[in-house]
């Protein structure tokens, strides 16, 4: 058996009875395949085959029974990104009894967590695809602990990141093509497969143009308990003392470089008066280059996937993202989005070079490197007419990619003054001072009293009793909203009072029932959940 596995020695023999005997256990949340994560006990996987195996006997578990829907698309999206057609999972099925015709089984005895990672080379989607939903799926199921070992699925070798994928557990990660050293028919104990894509803010564009997702559900928050547990693992402490600003220029060296570098980080000192240092994946250390935008005032980077890194930056850092020529910054908005994410607390500044003069092109590279010699003549000419990329879907559009992999000669004044605008003092952390947000929980004990006076004027005297969570709070403004509704009717009448009873004559009538909703307002914009309707006749 093999090395790599033998740390936590299992029985053989029982593990293989209960194998045969119990077959593939497995029960799944969600109610899409792009929204399911399952839960396997004895999954088996084929490497000679490169396919998952369920085995049924008396005692498996397959939930959901999807029938053939299981293959409309798939069971499940095997890396975070929605629905790409290459991330599907699924396993094929056999009866446990041809257990007895094949390899031996080799048992995984660490829990297992199994995933495939999108696109390991490239820092933006090491971040946002992997590595946050690998931490939040292993804090959503307890038994992916540290002792957990992750299986990663894509057939992609280590790649250049692959030590910050080694820090979300204490055991080595696995790659598909390591498996085959460990046997013919490999069976984990005890697997999760799949992502949460809780944590993702951002959509590629492989189905509609690039963009913000939807349905954003993470905050500033969750994120900096993934950079901190991050830094932990990198032993790198939060300096809270360190006093020194400094703003950080995040350097490419390869391509889409910034051609007055040096003249750019002068500018920069000058004008903040602060020390302005560069970096770049090339020539810093990994750790380093978070220790450094860690306690950073301002970060600034030509558009790029380096930009992720945004992610260490300090509560009130400024993020400012420089744009080539013809690229619409308001089209490309991953970084946009993280620093502008609810609960980030960081300013994000867009500049975009809009001086043909300042940019260098590379119409001779090769098609994945922005070159467009492989296109035809007029389609050449209309690319290097255009002065805007129009919105386009990935991966592989030539335009885009020319435009992308420009250098450029940043406009010092012209930036300055972008920066200026929203920059209006020194940039800089603000101490950490929490600032979530609170709701109102709902008002209670409402009731009305009606009075009619005469046949056409009535009063509806209202009152309630505030949320019950306020008695422990400190809010600055505490206001509600009381919608009056005649019954039967569409539309409403709506309030904002600051007291807990008003009493409605406006438009009320003798001899109607009213609907009567009322909800609590903290601070103009926390809006709380509407209390039980009352019903109040007059
Ligand atoms: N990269 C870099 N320096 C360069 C060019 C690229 O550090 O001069 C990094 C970049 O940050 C990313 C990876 O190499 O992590 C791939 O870069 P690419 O240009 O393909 O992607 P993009 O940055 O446009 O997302």
């Amino acid at each position: 058996q093999s090395q790599e596995l033998s740390e936590a020695q299992i029985d053989y023999h029982a593990a293989l009875q209960a194998l045969v005997e119990n077959g593939t256990r497995m029960v799944c949340t969600g109610r899409m395949h792009t929204d399911r994560i399952c839960r396997f006990e004895s999954l088996c996987y084929s490497t000679e085959a490169e396919e998952f195996v369920y085995f049924h006997s008396n005692s498996s578990v397959m939930l959901p029974n999807l029938g053939s829907r299981r293959f409309q698309p798939a069971l499940l999206d095997l890396s975070s990104v929605e629905d790409h057609n290459t991330q599907y999972f699924n396993f094929v099925e056999l009866p446990a009894a041809a257990l007895k015709f094949m390899p031996k089984p080799v048992f995984v005895p660490d829990v297992a967590l199994i995933a495939n990672r999108f696109n390991p080379d490239n820092l933006m989607h090491v971040f946002h695809d992997d590595l946050l939903p690998l931490y939040y799926t292993m804090q959503q199921f307890s038994d992916l602990d540290l002792e957990a070992r992750l299986f990663f699925m894509e057939g992609w070798s280590e790649g250049v990141h692959f030590d910050l994928y080694k820090l979300l557990s204490n055991k080595q990660p696995l790659l598909r093509e390591e498996l085959k050293t460990l046997g013919r028919l490999l069976c984990f104990t005890k697997s999760y497969v799949g992502l949460s894509k809780i944590t993702t803010w951002y959509q590629y564009g492989f189905v509609q143009p690039q963009g913000p997702k939807a349905n954003i559900l993470v905050s500033g928050n969750e994120i900096r308990q993934f950079t901190k547990f991050m830094m932990q693992k990198l032993n790198i402490s939060l300096e809270e003392s360190s006093s020194e600003e400094y703003i950080v220029v995040f350097s490419r060296t390869i391509n889409r470089l910034i051609l007055n570098e040096a003249e750019l980080i002068l500018a920069l000192a000058q004008e903040f008066q602060m020390k302005t240092i560069s970096v770049s994946l090339e020539e810093h250390s990994f750790s380093d280059i978070v220790r450094l935008i860690s306690n950073a005032s301002m970060l600034v980077s030509m558009h790029g996937a380096q930009l992720v890194m945004s992610l260490f930056l300090p509560r009130g850092a400024t993020v400012v993202e420089l744009f080539p020529y013809a690229i619409n910054p308001e089209h490309y908005t991953p970084y946009k989005t993280l620093a502008t994410l609810p609960g980030m607390d960081l300013q994000y500044i867009a500049w975009q070079n809009t001086d043909k003069e300042d940019t260098v092109t590379y119409p001779d590279r090769p098609w994945d490197q922005g070159g467009i010699a492989h296109l035809d003549k007029a389609e050449q000419e209309r690319i290097i007419k255009s002065t805007e990329v129009p919105r386009h879907l990935c991966c592989r559009n030539p335009e885009w990619l020319f435009r992308a992999y420009q250098d450029t000669k940043v406009n010092i004044p012209s930036l300055i003054h972008v920066i200026r605008q929203a920059v209006k003092t020194k940039p800089g952390p603000k101490k950490q001072k929490w600032s979530g947000s609170l709701y109102p929980g709902k008002v209670r004990d409402a009731k009305c009293q009606a009075s009619v006076q005469g046949t056409s004027e009535a009063k509806l005297a209202v009152s309630w009793q505030i949320p019950w969570n306020l008695r422990y709070l400190k809010v600055r403004e505490v206001k509600y909203e009381v919608w009056i509704q005649e019954q039967g009717e569409n539309t409403y009448m709506p309030y904002i009072l600051s007291h807990q009873n008003h009493t409605f004559s406006e438009n009320i009538k003798p001899f109607t029932i009213y609907l009567v909703w009322i909800r609590c307002i903290f601070n103009k914009n926390l809006l709380g959940p509407f209390a039980d309707v009352l019903l109040c006749s007059t």
